[in-house]
Protein backbone atom coordinates (compact mmCIF):
# COMPACT_ATOMS: atom_id res chain seq x y z
CA UNK A 1 0.00 0.00 0.00
CA UNK A 2 1.02 3.44 -0.69
CA UNK A 3 3.11 5.42 2.11
CA UNK A 4 3.32 8.89 3.97
CA UNK A 5 6.84 9.98 4.77
CA UNK A 6 6.85 12.03 8.15
CA UNK A 7 9.53 14.60 8.09
CA UNK A 8 10.47 17.44 10.30
CA UNK A 9 13.01 19.21 12.24
CA UNK A 10 13.53 18.20 15.81
CA UNK A 11 11.25 19.32 18.28
CA UNK A 12 8.73 20.44 15.99
CA UNK A 13 5.84 17.78 17.48
CA UNK A 14 6.47 14.93 15.04
CA UNK A 15 6.72 11.66 18.29
CA UNK A 16 3.36 13.37 19.98
CA UNK A 17 1.61 13.66 16.36
CA UNK A 18 3.19 9.55 14.93
CA UNK A 19 2.06 8.17 18.61
CA UNK A 20 -1.46 9.77 17.96
CA UNK A 21 -1.38 8.41 14.76
CA UNK A 22 -0.33 4.95 16.09
CA UNK A 23 -3.41 4.70 19.29
CA UNK A 24 -5.43 5.56 16.15
CA UNK A 25 -4.49 2.05 14.63
CA UNK A 26 -7.13 0.61 13.12
CA UNK A 27 -4.74 -2.15 12.20
CA UNK A 28 -4.61 -3.52 16.08
CA UNK A 29 -8.24 -3.09 16.22
CA UNK A 30 -9.17 -4.97 13.13
CA UNK A 31 -6.62 -6.95 12.62
CA UNK A 32 -4.98 -8.31 16.16
CA UNK A 33 -2.94 -11.00 14.76
CA UNK A 34 -0.96 -8.75 12.45
CA UNK A 35 2.46 -7.76 13.55
CA UNK A 36 2.69 -4.18 13.85
CA UNK A 37 5.70 -1.98 12.88
CA UNK A 38 6.43 0.70 15.52
CA UNK A 39 7.37 3.01 13.00
CA UNK A 40 4.27 2.90 10.38
CA UNK A 41 0.87 4.94 11.79
CA UNK A 42 -2.13 2.80 9.95
CA UNK A 43 -4.82 5.60 10.28
CA UNK A 44 -8.63 4.70 9.12
CA UNK A 45 -10.50 7.24 6.80
CA UNK A 46 -13.16 8.75 8.47
CA UNK A 47 -16.20 7.77 6.19
CA UNK A 48 -20.02 8.43 7.50
CA UNK A 49 -21.24 6.80 4.50
CA UNK A 50 -19.73 3.24 5.91
CA UNK A 51 -21.67 3.48 9.12
CA UNK A 52 -24.54 4.26 7.37
CA UNK A 53 -24.26 1.06 5.36
CA UNK A 54 -23.51 -0.98 8.33
CA UNK A 55 -27.14 0.35 9.31
CA UNK A 56 -29.01 -0.66 6.37
CA UNK A 57 -27.05 -4.14 6.28
CA UNK A 58 -26.91 -4.78 9.61
CA UNK A 59 -22.91 -5.77 9.36
CA UNK A 60 -20.77 -6.70 12.31
CA UNK A 61 -17.74 -5.09 11.04
CA UNK A 62 -16.94 -1.78 9.52
CA UNK A 63 -13.82 -1.10 7.91
CA UNK A 64 -12.86 2.15 6.40
CA UNK A 65 -9.96 2.68 3.96
CA UNK A 66 -6.15 3.29 5.40
CA UNK A 67 -3.31 5.37 4.60
CA UNK A 68 -0.20 4.43 6.17
CA UNK A 69 2.17 7.19 7.74
CA UNK A 70 5.68 6.26 8.04
CA UNK A 71 8.22 8.45 10.95
CA UNK A 72 11.54 9.48 9.10
CA UNK A 73 13.40 10.80 11.39
CA UNK A 74 16.91 12.46 10.94
CA UNK A 75 16.75 15.50 8.94
CA UNK A 76 18.95 18.48 10.16
CA UNK A 77 21.06 20.74 8.30
CA UNK A 78 23.63 18.76 6.08
CA UNK A 79 21.16 16.15 5.87
CA UNK A 80 21.83 15.87 2.21
CA UNK A 81 25.64 15.14 2.66
CA UNK A 82 25.30 12.46 5.11
CA UNK A 83 25.42 14.73 7.96
CA UNK A 84 23.39 13.04 11.18
CA UNK A 85 21.61 9.92 9.65
CA UNK A 86 21.63 11.42 6.61
CA UNK A 87 21.95 8.86 4.50
CA UNK A 88 19.42 6.43 6.08
CA UNK A 89 16.84 9.28 6.00
CA UNK A 90 17.49 9.90 2.27
CA UNK A 91 17.04 6.11 1.77
CA UNK A 92 13.74 6.28 3.75
CA UNK A 93 12.24 9.17 1.80
CA UNK A 94 12.99 7.58 -1.30
CA UNK A 95 10.47 4.94 -0.59
CA UNK A 96 8.03 7.10 0.65
CA UNK A 97 4.78 7.59 -1.86
CA UNK A 98 5.29 11.64 -0.40
CA UNK A 99 6.49 13.63 1.70
CA UNK A 100 4.19 15.31 4.97
CA UNK A 101 6.53 17.76 6.48
CA UNK A 102 5.61 18.88 10.25
CA UNK A 103 5.86 22.24 10.43
CA UNK A 104 6.22 24.18 14.54
CA UNK A 105 4.20 27.25 14.81
CA UNK A 106 2.96 26.68 18.71
CA UNK A 107 4.89 29.16 21.13
CA UNK A 108 6.11 27.70 23.94
CA UNK A 109 9.51 28.75 25.83
CA UNK A 110 9.54 25.12 27.30
CA UNK A 111 10.08 23.75 24.40
CA UNK A 112 13.58 24.50 22.22
CA UNK A 113 14.04 25.42 18.77
CA UNK A 114 16.80 24.22 17.11
CA UNK A 115 17.13 27.32 15.26
CA UNK A 116 16.38 29.31 18.30
CA UNK A 117 13.42 30.91 16.69
CA UNK A 118 9.88 29.74 15.25
CA UNK A 119 9.43 30.92 11.90
CA UNK A 120 7.67 28.49 9.56
CA UNK A 121 9.30 29.80 6.58
CA UNK A 122 12.78 29.20 7.84
CA UNK A 123 11.87 25.45 8.60
CA UNK A 124 10.38 24.75 5.47
CA UNK A 125 13.10 26.24 3.39
CA UNK A 126 15.75 24.29 5.83
CA UNK A 127 13.84 21.08 5.12
CA UNK A 128 13.12 22.02 1.17
CA UNK A 129 16.78 22.61 0.94
CA UNK A 130 18.26 19.68 1.75
CA UNK A 131 15.56 17.58 -0.31
CA UNK A 132 17.11 19.91 -3.12
CA UNK A 133 20.60 19.31 -2.32
CA UNK A 134 20.13 15.79 -2.65
CA UNK A 135 18.56 15.85 -5.86
CA UNK A 136 21.15 18.26 -7.15
CA UNK A 137 23.16 16.02 -6.88
CA UNK A 138 21.46 13.04 -7.96
CA UNK A 139 21.39 15.10 -10.99
CA UNK A 140 25.03 15.91 -11.15
CA UNK A 141 25.92 12.31 -10.93
CA UNK A 142 23.98 11.30 -13.65
CA UNK A 143 24.47 14.11 -16.23
CA UNK A 144 28.05 13.09 -17.78
CA UNK A 145 25.87 9.20 -18.40
CA UNK A 146 23.18 10.95 -19.88
CA UNK A 147 24.92 13.56 -21.81
CA UNK A 148 27.09 10.52 -23.55
CA UNK A 149 23.63 8.59 -24.17
CA UNK A 150 22.50 11.96 -25.91
CA UNK A 151 25.07 12.26 -27.99
CA UNK A 152 25.05 8.81 -29.40
CA UNK A 153 20.94 8.06 -29.04
CA UNK A 154 18.60 10.19 -30.87
CA UNK A 155 15.85 9.32 -28.36
CA UNK A 156 18.28 10.38 -25.09
CA UNK A 157 18.11 13.41 -25.68
CA UNK A 158 14.52 14.71 -24.75
CA UNK A 159 15.53 13.19 -21.44
CA UNK A 160 19.01 15.25 -21.19
CA UNK A 161 16.83 18.10 -21.79
CA UNK A 162 14.64 17.44 -19.04
CA UNK A 163 16.91 16.40 -16.43
CA UNK A 164 18.83 20.02 -17.26
CA UNK A 165 15.41 21.86 -16.88
CA UNK A 166 14.85 20.70 -13.57
CA UNK A 167 18.24 20.77 -12.30
CA UNK A 168 17.77 24.88 -13.11
CA UNK A 169 14.29 24.66 -11.12
CA UNK A 170 16.25 23.31 -8.15
CA UNK A 171 19.47 25.41 -8.70
CA UNK A 172 16.60 28.13 -8.14
CA UNK A 173 15.80 26.58 -4.77
CA UNK A 174 12.26 25.66 -5.77
CA UNK A 175 11.19 21.97 -5.42
CA UNK A 176 10.12 19.92 -8.55
CA UNK A 177 6.69 19.51 -7.05
CA UNK A 178 6.08 22.94 -6.76
CA UNK A 179 7.12 23.61 -10.39
CA UNK A 180 4.38 21.52 -11.16
CA UNK A 181 7.06 18.07 -12.28
CA UNK A 182 5.38 16.37 -9.37
CA UNK A 183 4.45 12.44 -9.75
CA UNK A 184 1.65 11.51 -11.61
CA UNK A 185 2.00 14.23 -14.18
CA UNK A 186 3.66 13.39 -17.37
CA UNK A 187 6.13 15.83 -17.37
CA UNK A 188 8.14 13.73 -14.54
CA UNK A 189 7.99 10.90 -17.21
CA UNK A 190 11.53 11.64 -18.39
CA UNK A 191 13.23 12.02 -14.91
CA UNK A 192 11.78 8.82 -13.57
CA UNK A 193 14.67 6.96 -13.86
CA UNK A 194 16.44 9.68 -11.13
CA UNK A 195 14.05 8.76 -8.84
CA UNK A 196 14.04 12.18 -7.37
CA UNK A 197 12.72 13.61 -4.12
CA UNK A 198 11.17 16.25 -4.79
CA UNK A 199 9.06 15.13 -7.67
CA UNK A 200 7.11 13.40 -4.73
CA UNK A 201 4.00 14.75 -3.53
CA UNK A 202 4.57 17.21 -0.61
CA UNK A 203 2.00 18.20 2.52
CA UNK A 204 2.25 20.60 5.20
CA UNK A 205 1.51 20.28 8.72
CA UNK A 206 1.60 22.79 10.69
CA UNK A 207 1.63 22.13 14.39
CA UNK A 208 -0.38 25.28 15.78
CA UNK A 209 -1.64 26.84 19.04
CA UNK A 210 -5.25 26.15 19.57
CA UNK A 211 -6.07 29.76 19.13
CA UNK A 212 -4.35 29.62 15.54
CA UNK A 213 -6.83 26.70 14.57
CA UNK A 214 -9.33 28.96 13.99
CA UNK A 215 -7.42 32.29 12.66
CA UNK A 216 -8.37 32.01 8.82
CA UNK A 217 -5.18 35.13 8.22
CA UNK A 218 -2.92 33.09 10.10
CA UNK A 219 -3.76 29.60 8.13
CA UNK A 220 -3.96 31.73 4.71
CA UNK A 221 -0.52 33.15 5.35
CA UNK A 222 0.79 29.62 5.66
CA UNK A 223 -0.98 28.37 3.31
CA UNK A 224 0.34 30.85 0.76
CA UNK A 225 4.23 29.81 1.34
CA UNK A 226 3.53 26.49 0.73
CA UNK A 227 1.11 26.41 -2.36
CA UNK A 228 0.27 24.22 -4.67
CA UNK A 229 0.96 21.25 -1.82
CA UNK A 230 -2.01 20.98 0.35
CA UNK A 231 -1.93 22.44 4.40
CA UNK A 232 -3.16 20.75 7.44
CA UNK A 233 -3.67 22.81 10.78
CA UNK A 234 -3.35 20.93 13.85
CA UNK A 235 -2.01 21.07 17.73
CA UNK A 236 0.16 17.96 17.99
CA UNK A 237 -0.97 17.50 22.24
CA UNK A 238 -4.83 17.93 21.58
CA UNK A 239 -4.50 14.97 18.92
CA UNK A 240 -2.65 13.09 21.14
CA UNK A 241 -5.40 13.59 23.87
CA UNK A 242 -8.19 13.11 21.22
CA UNK A 243 -6.30 9.81 20.66
CA UNK A 244 -7.36 8.62 24.22
CA UNK A 245 -10.72 9.56 23.70
CA UNK A 246 -13.96 7.46 22.80
CA UNK A 247 -15.76 9.59 19.20
CA UNK A 248 -18.34 11.35 21.28
CA UNK A 249 -16.02 12.85 24.05
CA UNK A 250 -13.59 13.53 21.32
CA UNK A 251 -16.27 15.36 19.60
CA UNK A 252 -16.76 17.24 22.47
CA UNK A 253 -13.60 18.50 23.13
CA UNK A 254 -13.20 19.66 19.77
CA UNK A 255 -16.12 21.59 19.74
CA UNK A 256 -14.20 23.21 22.47
CA UNK A 257 -11.71 24.48 20.19
CA UNK A 258 -14.15 25.13 16.96
CA UNK A 259 -13.58 21.90 15.18
CA UNK A 260 -15.51 18.98 13.94
CA UNK A 261 -13.16 16.12 13.44
CA UNK A 262 -9.72 15.70 14.57
CA UNK A 263 -6.47 17.41 12.55
CA UNK A 264 -5.46 13.49 11.86
CA UNK A 265 -8.52 12.73 10.28
CA UNK A 266 -8.27 15.66 8.04
CA UNK A 267 -4.48 14.97 7.18
CA UNK A 268 -5.50 11.19 6.15
CA UNK A 269 -8.12 12.46 3.69
CA UNK A 270 -5.67 14.91 2.40
CA UNK A 271 -3.00 12.44 1.70
CA UNK A 272 -5.54 10.23 0.65
CA UNK A 273 -6.40 12.66 -2.52
CA UNK A 274 -2.86 13.77 -2.43
CA UNK A 275 -2.25 10.54 -3.87
CA UNK A 276 -4.57 10.19 -5.91
CA UNK A 277 -6.59 7.50 -4.63
CA UNK A 278 -10.45 7.03 -4.14
CA UNK A 279 -13.13 4.36 -2.41
CA UNK A 280 -15.43 1.97 -3.32
CA UNK A 281 -17.51 0.18 -1.09
CA UNK A 282 -18.54 -3.26 -0.83
CA UNK A 283 -21.17 -3.88 2.69
CA UNK A 284 -23.04 -7.18 4.10
CA UNK A 285 -24.16 -8.49 6.84
CA UNK A 286 -20.58 -9.43 7.96
CA UNK A 287 -18.61 -6.07 6.82
CA UNK A 288 -19.29 -2.75 5.51
CA UNK A 289 -15.81 -1.69 3.84
CA UNK A 290 -14.20 1.03 1.92
CA UNK A 291 -11.29 -0.17 -0.41
CA UNK A 292 -8.85 2.19 -1.90
CA UNK A 293 -8.05 2.28 -5.26
CA UNK A 294 -6.52 5.14 -8.03
CA UNK A 295 -8.41 7.56 -9.36
CA UNK A 296 -9.75 6.40 -12.57
CA UNK A 297 -9.54 2.98 -11.78
CA UNK A 298 -12.13 0.39 -14.25
CA UNK A 299 -14.46 -2.04 -12.32
CA UNK A 300 -12.27 -5.07 -13.23
CA UNK A 301 -8.81 -2.64 -11.34
CA UNK A 302 -11.53 -2.57 -8.69
CA UNK A 303 -12.24 -5.96 -7.92
CA UNK A 304 -8.77 -7.29 -8.13
CA UNK A 305 -8.09 -5.04 -5.32
CA UNK A 306 -10.48 -7.55 -3.44
CA UNK A 307 -8.60 -10.37 -4.96
CA UNK A 308 -7.01 -11.12 -7.95
CA UNK A 309 -9.10 -13.71 -8.94
CA UNK A 310 -11.92 -11.35 -9.15
CA UNK A 311 -10.13 -9.18 -11.45
CA UNK A 312 -9.39 -12.30 -13.34
CA UNK A 313 -12.73 -13.55 -13.70
CA UNK A 314 -14.41 -10.75 -13.48
CA UNK A 315 -17.81 -10.43 -15.46
CA UNK A 316 -19.64 -7.99 -14.86
CA UNK A 317 -19.98 -5.17 -11.00
CA UNK A 318 -23.59 -4.78 -9.64
CA UNK A 319 -23.22 -0.46 -9.19
CA UNK A 320 -25.74 1.38 -6.58
CA UNK A 321 -24.89 4.50 -6.01
CA UNK A 322 -24.56 5.15 -2.30
CA UNK A 323 -27.29 8.05 -2.61
CA UNK A 324 -29.54 5.78 -4.35
CA UNK A 325 -28.84 3.05 -1.60
CA UNK A 326 -29.75 4.95 1.08
CA UNK A 327 -33.28 6.43 -0.60
CA UNK A 328 -34.15 2.64 -1.34
CA UNK A 329 -33.18 1.31 2.29
CA UNK A 330 -31.55 -2.07 0.47
CA UNK A 331 -30.11 -3.87 -2.31
CA UNK A 332 -33.74 -5.22 -3.26
CA UNK A 333 -35.75 -2.02 -3.45
CA UNK A 334 -32.68 -0.38 -5.33
CA UNK A 335 -33.20 -3.34 -8.00
CA UNK A 336 -36.82 -2.99 -7.51
CA UNK A 337 -36.46 0.63 -8.97
CA UNK A 338 -34.03 0.07 -11.82
CA UNK A 339 -31.19 1.89 -9.04
CA UNK A 340 -29.03 -1.27 -9.37
CA UNK A 341 -26.57 -0.55 -13.01
CA UNK A 342 -24.82 -3.91 -14.42
CA UNK A 343 -21.55 -2.44 -15.68
CA UNK A 344 -18.92 -4.21 -17.31
CA UNK A 345 -15.01 -4.04 -18.21
CA UNK A 346 -14.77 -0.58 -19.68
CA UNK A 347 -16.55 0.85 -16.63
CA UNK A 348 -14.29 3.95 -14.32
CA UNK A 349 -15.34 3.70 -11.13
CA UNK A 350 -16.66 6.06 -9.21
CA UNK A 351 -16.24 7.49 -5.55
CA UNK A 352 -18.39 6.09 -3.27
CA UNK A 353 -19.85 3.29 -5.45
CA UNK A 354 -21.55 0.27 -4.07
CA UNK A 355 -20.82 -2.79 -5.50
CA UNK A 356 -20.85 -6.28 -5.65
CA UNK A 357 -18.88 -8.11 -8.06
CA UNK A 358 -19.96 -11.05 -10.30
CA UNK A 359 -16.67 -13.19 -11.37
CA UNK A 360 -16.00 -16.96 -12.67
CA UNK A 361 -13.70 -18.59 -10.37
P1 LIG B 1 9.87 15.82 17.65
O1 LIG B 1 11.29 16.00 18.05
O2 LIG B 1 9.54 16.59 16.42
O3 LIG B 1 9.45 14.40 17.55
O4 LIG B 1 8.99 16.54 18.78
P2 LIG B 1 8.20 15.93 20.03
O5 LIG B 1 6.90 15.33 19.60
O6 LIG B 1 9.11 15.08 20.83
O7 LIG B 1 7.88 17.27 20.80
C1 LIG B 1 8.89 18.08 21.36
C2 LIG B 1 8.33 18.78 22.56
O8 LIG B 1 7.29 19.68 22.13
C3 LIG B 1 7.69 17.85 23.58
O9 LIG B 1 8.01 18.36 24.85
C4 LIG B 1 6.21 17.98 23.29
O10 LIG B 1 5.44 17.75 24.45
C5 LIG B 1 6.10 19.42 22.84
N1 LIG B 1 4.97 19.61 21.92
C6 LIG B 1 4.61 18.86 20.86
N2 LIG B 1 3.53 19.36 20.26
C7 LIG B 1 3.19 20.48 20.96
C8 LIG B 1 2.14 21.43 20.84
O11 LIG B 1 1.28 21.34 19.94
N3 LIG B 1 2.14 22.46 21.74
C9 LIG B 1 3.06 22.56 22.74
N4 LIG B 1 3.00 23.58 23.58
N5 LIG B 1 4.05 21.67 22.90
C10 LIG B 1 4.12 20.64 22.02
Amino acid sequence: SLTIGIVGLPNVGKSTMFNALTKNNVLAANYPFATIDPHVGVVGIPDARLTKLAEVFNSQKVLPATLDFVDIAGIVRGASKGEGMGNKFLANIREADAICQVIRAFKDDNVVHVDGRISPRNDIDTIDTELILADLQTIEKALPRLQKEARVKKDRQAELKAVEEAQAILEEGRTLFSAGIAQGTEAVAPLYELHLLTTKPFIYVFNVDEDELVDEAFKDEQRALIAPAEAVFLNAKLEADLAELEDDEALELLQTVGQNEPGLATLARVGFRTLGLQTYLTAGPKESRAWTIKQGATAPEAAGVIHTDFQKGFIKAEVISFPDLVETGSVAEARAKGKARMEGKEYVMQDGDVVEFRFNV
